[in-house]
């Protein structure tokens, strides 16, 4: 019988615990990182926001007063550093002009919030989902590659896709937002540590319960 997704996070707790994911210290870094981290490793990001905070840019208001080309100087280690300036500069306008500050957005509906998020350039399903779950506490998930390699390898879902894991996802676990954001750190860890490219699976902590160890398994 398949893991169910409950089963894989009680797995997964058993071996990583609480990962105190998203690593930020506030609701601004988490909105930072999350545009930061398009396309590139989480090393990279690290690298790009000690360059922001050493040259004194921690929040959305340092950014907005910022000029997007000196922006782009401090984060060029996350690639794609003048898309990204840009992204960065108008996200964190727009959040500022509607709802002043982050605390003041976390306050408001999850459709609203969508509403607001998604018709803004950069932001696609993975980044908003990010910002929802990390930054404004809203009982989002964010499906990125390796979950759906996750899943598809365990064989919790058939041909996974991001609807299909994000609705899975929350139908199991519910609105428990610290659950939704631990369930995503593991399985970061998860990818990073076991189930990478190409998977180690005699080591891996779900092994005995993955459809592809079982398959494969000599
Ligand atoms: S057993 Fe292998 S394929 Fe399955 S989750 Fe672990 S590393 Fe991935």
């Amino acid at each position: 019988m398949n893991l169910s997704i409950s089963g894989l996070y009680n797995k997964l707790y058993e071996y990583f615990g609480e990962t105190g994911w998203w690593p930020a210290e506030t609701r601004d870094e988490v909105v930072i990182g999350a545009i930061l981290t398009q396309n590139t490793s989480w090393s990279n990001v690290e690298k790009a926001l000690f360059e922001m905070k050493r040259n004194g840019v921690r929040t959305l208001e340092d950014i907005a007063s910022l000029p997007v080309e000196q922006l782009a100087t401090y984060i060029r280690s996350s690639g794609f550093y003048n898309q990204k300036s840009r992204r960065l500069h108008n996200l964190a306008t727009k959040i500022l002009e509607k709802y002043g500050k982050l605390d003041f957005m976390s306050v408001e509906s999850m459709t609203d919030l969508e509403n607001f998020l998604l018709p803004i350039n950069g932001i696609g399903q993975e980044t908003m989902d990010s910002v929802l779950l990390y930054a404004l506490d809203k009982p989002a998930f964010a499906v990125d590659k390796y979950t759906i390699r996750i899943f598809g390898r365990t064989g919790i879902i058939d041909d996974p896709t991001l609807y299909s894991v994000k609705n899975a996802v929350n139908k199991d676990l519910g609105n428990d937002v610290p659950m939704l954001k631990n369930f995503h750190g593991m399985l970061v860890y998860l990818a990073k540590d076991f189930c990478k490219t190409k998977p180690k699976c005699d080591e891996c902590p779900v092994r005995n319960d993955c459809a592809y160890y079982k398959a494969n398994r000599k």
